[in-house]
């Protein structure tokens, strides 16, 4: 190599360093766009930006990540990246599960934009992985972007660096991201002038977005518990009052912390001991995690109103903020056994401090989990994804785990739109596959991680794709003209 070319790869591996160890949205979007422009490479030219961005990243601590991420996209049901070639998919919300359903896209040749309303990843919080989540984001490089990626003896990542690697992958399969656009409605094909005029848009915040312009055949809602789109009925799972505590302290990286013992997330229904100990220890229940207690106990010294309504009981003015913390930070100095002499709380983005208490009690999910919109002789995919499809119970960590579960499941339908199935079967397929989400558990999945693919039968043991049949979707193809 001569003198020039050594330090034009040199260059171009800093450039590449600095998108892949930036620590925050803006960050690594600002170091991705300059990493573009300096190596003169075309963002939008979606199939073929990673080859070209492979092309021009030959330093040596890129070649692992290449070679997992050109593993993953080895998958025959990608067809080498031209399975859904001509498919424009929207996906809304730049959650964890928004980012892993772009990837698959991505990854089958489709046209994928993401858009996020927020510009900045807050959220301390952790979520549980379970071992298939784990093994998928090990294979998508995880470690290269987050050296202490499940490094501890417990197995979870908080939700903000989970998006921020998937952002970062995302980007390299060349998936276009807009941050600060937030979806407002569907747009209508126009009525007068058919298949020639414009098909399906958006409308989205800010209005003069060039998104606006944009025509999509998918749109996939993964804008979290409080979806957005139209059309999916949500029903209502209601439990016992179930309450969660999350706190979250700053990280000096101190010995005494290296030292103490990792917990998980504690639920008094899966660990009562612990909860019976945290009382007689301090003479009153607390909650350091995820848990359930009997209301009354709990609730004297953290509430101001035993309102039946939990919106309305956890609701900040009827909360003792104070006691709030203390009670937390009583239950974290017991969780650690007393061993962590300086507890101070991180801030949160209302720079507040990170203590928020939550309500599981009742957890939705949608009826359905896709539809197929026709107007004009357009046809338009929708689909949920995520919390969005169905809400998590996080003590068991079924948020991440069942939502890129749905994500492969979602990537798989729009392949088969992509190759010309008809709407009705589509439908039905999905929904038999819907069926098994809310049962699955860390459990009863394959167990055979290295196997997994979008193709649900790599994942599901007792897979029936036939058991809603075409007839029981007939209200999921909505055709505009009819009414
Ligand atoms: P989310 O992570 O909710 O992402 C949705 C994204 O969509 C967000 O980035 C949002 O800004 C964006 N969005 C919303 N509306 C629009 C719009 N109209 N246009 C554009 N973008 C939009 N799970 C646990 O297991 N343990 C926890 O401790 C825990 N804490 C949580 C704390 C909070 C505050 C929240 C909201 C969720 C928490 N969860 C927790 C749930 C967990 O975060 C989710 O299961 C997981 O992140 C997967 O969610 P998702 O990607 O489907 O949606």
């Amino acid at each position: 190599m001569g003198e020039m070319e050594e330090e034009r790869t040199s260059q171009a591996g800093q450039l590449f360093e600095n998108f892949v160890q930036a620590t925050t949205c803006k960050g690594t979007l600002q170091a991705f766009s300059v990493l573009c422009r300096q190596l003169e490479l075309n963002p939008s030219d979606h199939r073929g930006f990673y080859s070209s961005l492979k092309a021009a990243i030959t330093y040596w601590k890129a070649k692992g990540l290449w070679g997992k991420l050109d593993k993953r996209a080895s998958h025959k049901e990608y067809s080498k990246g031209k399975a859904c070639v001509d498919t424009r998919c929207l996906i809304i919300g730049g959650g964890p599960c928004g980012f892993r359903t772009a990837i698959e896209l991505a990854l089958l040749g489709a046209k994928v934009v993401v858009i996020e309303k927020r510009d900045t990843f807050s959220r301390n919080n952790v979520l549980h992985l379970w071992p298939y989540t784990i093994q998928d984001l090990r294979d998508l490089g995880a470690k290269k972007f987050y050296g202490k990626f499940c490094a501890g003896s417990i197995d979870h990542i908080s939700i903000r660096q989970l998006q921020l690697m998937l952002l970062k992958i995302a980007l390299i399969v060349g998936v276009e991201v807009h941050v600060n656009v937030e979806f407002a409605k569907l747009l209508e094909p126009p009525e007068d002038q058919g298949t020639d005029g414009p098909g399906w848009r958006v409308a989205v915040r800010p209005a003069d977005h060039p998104i606006s312009d944009y025509e999509f055949d998918v749109i996939i809602g993964a804008d979290g518990r409080r979806s957005t789109l139209d059309g999916f009925k949500r029903k209502e799972f209601r439990g016992k009052l179930a309450i969660a505590i999350t706190a979250n302290f700053v990280n000096r990286n101190t010995t005494a912390e290296a030292k103490v013992e990792e917990i998980s997330g504690v639920a008094f229904i899966f660990n009562q001991k612990f909860f019976l100990e945290l009382k007689e220890e301090t003479g009153v229940v607390k909650r350091s995690s995820c848990m359930t207690e009997t209301k009354s106990v709990f609730f004297k010294n953290l509430i101001l109103n035993d309102y039946i309504e939990t919106e309305r009981l956890l609701a900040s003015d009827n909360v003792y903020q104070e006691a709030l913390l203390s009670y937390a930070r009583e239950a974290a100095d017991f969780g650690t056994n007393y061993q962590l002499p300086s507890l101070d709380y991180a801030i949160n983005h209302y720079g507040q401090p990170d203590v928020a208490m939550f309500d599981f009690t009742c957890m939705y999910a949608s009826e359905n989990a896709a539809l197929v919109r026709e107007k004009s002789g357009h046809q338009l995919l929708v689909a949920l994804v995520g919390d969005s499809l169905l809400e998590p119970f996080w003590p068991m960590g079924t948020g991440c785990a069942r939502g890129f579960l749905a994500a492969f499941d979602t990537a798989w339908m729009i392949k088969g739109w992509a190759q010309g199935k008809g709407p009705l079967d589509l439908l039905s397929e999905r929904e038999s596959i819907y069926r098994l989400l809310p049962q699955t558990t860390a459990e009863n999945i394959s167990k055979n991680f290295e196997q997994y693919t979008i193709d649900p039968a790599t994942r599901y043991p007792n897979l029936n794709s036939t058991c809603v049949r075409p007839h029981q979707v007939r209200h999921l193809y909505i055709n505009g003209e009819q009414d």
